[in-house]
C-alpha cells in the first residue's frame, strides 16, 4: 500500500502563514474564455478551503492544454480565477507573471488564507522540459509543497517533479490522496469478483496496465479498436477496423495465457467508412472487407452487461466504439449505464479517463453512480500498471 503524508497530517500551526504551493490539475476546456465542464476545478476545492481555513497562503499552479512554451491567450488560466473565486466564496488573485520579483511581490502580500493562481505553467517551456533553475525559481514560491493533480502525476516536470525536490514538506492534497487510496486497493487486493474493461484506440498506451489488470482479473472485457487487434490475433476478420498489426504478436500471448478470461466483441455496428455511414449496418463476427468497426453490435453489449454485475469491483476505461458520434456510441452508453446500476446493486465501479467520464456524462450517468471518478486517465492506468509516478513517489511517506 502505497502511504504518503497528506495535508491534513501537517500540524495547524505549521501550516498558518506558510506559502504553500498546491499543483492543481485545472486542464478544463476552456472556448471563448468560457469554461465549459468544471469538474476538475470542484474536486480541487476541499483542499483550498481546508488550507484558507489553517491561514496558509496558497499559491495555486496548473498547466492547460499544450501551449509550448508560447503565451497563448486561448490558454491564459485567468477565467479559471474566476470560477474559483465563485466556488470558493472568496476572492482568487491571479498572477499572470510565474517567476521572478513580481510575482514574490504578490505572494508575500497575501493575506493568511489568501488565494492566487499563477498563469499556465507550460507557456513556459522549461515547465515539460523539467528545467532545474526553473523548478528552483517556482520552489522559492512557498515554503510546503501539495500535490492535488493526479492526472499528471506520471509526468516529471518542473512543477510535478522537479520543484518538489526543493521541500522538505511535500505532501498529497486530498484529490491525489483518495486516488492513491483506490488505485492501490485496487492493485493489491481489489474486492472480488474483479471485472475489468478495457477500450479505447491503442493497446500501446495501455500495455502496461492491462498486463497487470490480465493477471489480477477475474474477467477482461475488451471494445473500442483494441478489440480489433485481439480479434485479429484470433484470424477473425475485421476489415478495415483499426487496428495495431505490430501489437497482434503480444495479443495472441496474452490470449494463450488469459484466454478463458478475456471476451472479445461477437457483433459489430460497422460502415464503410465514417464518411459514408448510411451503410452502417450490424454484422455478427466477421467483418467484411472495407468495411470499419465501429462499435460493438446488441449481442455483445447484452453479453457484456450480464457480465457487470451488482458485488465485487469493476473498472473501466476506454470507450467501446467510436463514441463521440451518436451513431457510434450505443456501447460505450450501455457499458455506462451498467456500471451505474453495479454501482446501485452493490459493486464498487471505478472509472478513470477523460473519455470514459465524458461517455459516462454523455449516458446520463451521475457522479454518485460511480464509486470513485478517477481525475487522470494515463495516470491511473499506469498506476495500475505498477509503474512509480513521479509525482507521488516524490512525496513524503506518512511519519
Ligand atoms: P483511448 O484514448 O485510447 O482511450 O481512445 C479513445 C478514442 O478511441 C476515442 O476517441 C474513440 O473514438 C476511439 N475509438 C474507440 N473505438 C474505436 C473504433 N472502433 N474505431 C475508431 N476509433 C475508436
Amino acid at each position: 500500500m502505497i502511504n504518503k503524508a497528506v495535508v491534513s497530517d501537517i500540524p495547524d500551526d505549521e501550516l498558518k502563514g506558510k506559502k504553500v504551493f498546491v499543483r492543481v490539475d485545472f486542464n478544463v476546456p476552456i472556448k471563448d474564455g468560457r469554461i465549459s465542464e468544471d469538474y476538475r476545478i470542484r474536486r480541487t476545492v476541499p483542499t483550498i478551503d481546508y488550507l484558507v481555513e489553517k491561514g496558509a497562503k496558497v499559491i495555486l499552479g496548473s498547466h492547460l492544454g499544450r501551449p509550448k512554451g508560447r503565451d497563448l491567450p486561448g490558454l491564459s488560466l485567468r477565467p479559471i480565477a474566476f470560477r474559483l473565486t465563485e466556488l470558493l466564496g472568496r476572492d482568487v488573485k491571479f498572477s499572470p507573471k510565474i517567476i521572478g520579483k513580481d510575482v514574490h511581490y504578490e505572494v508575500d502580500n497575501l493575506n493568511n488564507g489568501g488565494v492566487m493562481l499563477l498563469e499556465n505553467l507550460r507557456f513556459h517551456i522549461e515547465e515539460r522540459n523539467n528545467d532545474e533553475e526553473f523548478a528552483k525559481e517556482l520552489a522559492s514560491l512557498a515554503d510546503i509543497y501539495v500535490n492535488d493533480a493526479f492526472g499528471t502525476s506520471h509526468r516529471a516536470h518542473a512543477s510535478t517533479y522537479g520543484m518538489a525536490l526543493h521541500f522538505e514538506k511535500k505532501v498529497a492534497g486530498f484529490v491525489v490522496n483518495k486516488e492513491i487510496m483506490f488505485m492501490s486497493s485496487m492493485l493489491m487486493n481489489p474486492l472480488k469478483p474483479y471485472v475489468v474493461i478495457v477500450g479505447g484506440a491503442k493497446i500501446k498506451d495501455k500495455i502496461g496496465a492491462m498486463k497487470n489488470l490480465m493477471e489480477k482479473a477475474d474477467k477482461v472485457l475488451l471494445g473500442g479498436g483494441i478489440a480489433y487487434t485481439f480479434l485479429k490475433a484470433k484470424d477473425v476478420p475485421i476489415g478495415n477496423s483499426i487496428c495495431e498489426d505490430e501489437m497482434v504478436p503480444w495479443a495472441k500471448e496474452a490470449l494463450e495465457k488469459y484466454g478463458e478470461k478475456i471476451f472479445l466483441p461477437v457483433d459489430h455496428v460497422v460502415a464503410e467508412s465514417f464518411e459514408n455511414r448510411k451503410t452502417s449496418i450490424v454484422v455478427d463476427n466477421e467483418i467484411p472487407d472495407d468495411y470499419h468497426g465501429f462499435d460493438i453490435g446488441p449481442k455483445t453489449m447484452t453479453k457484456y452487461s450480464s457480465l457487470i454485475k451488482g458485488n465485487g469491483t469493476i473498472f473501466w476505461n476506454g470507450p467501446m466504439g467510436l463514441f463521440e458520434d451518436s451513431d457510434f456510441s450505443s456501447g460505450t452508453t450501455q457499458i455506462a449505464r451498467s456500471m451505474a446500476l453495479a454501482t446501485w446493486r452493490g459493486a464498487t465501479t471505478v472509472i478513470g479517463g477523460g473519455d470514459t467520464i465524458s461517455a459516462m456524462r454523455n449516458a446520463e450517468v451521475l457522479d454518485l453512480e460511480i464509486t470513485h471518478i478517477s481525475t487522470g486517465g494515463g495516470a491511473s492506468l499506469e498506476f495500475l500498471g505498477g509503474s512509480d509516478l513521479p509525482g507521488i513517489t516524490v512525496l513524503n511517506d506518512k511519519n
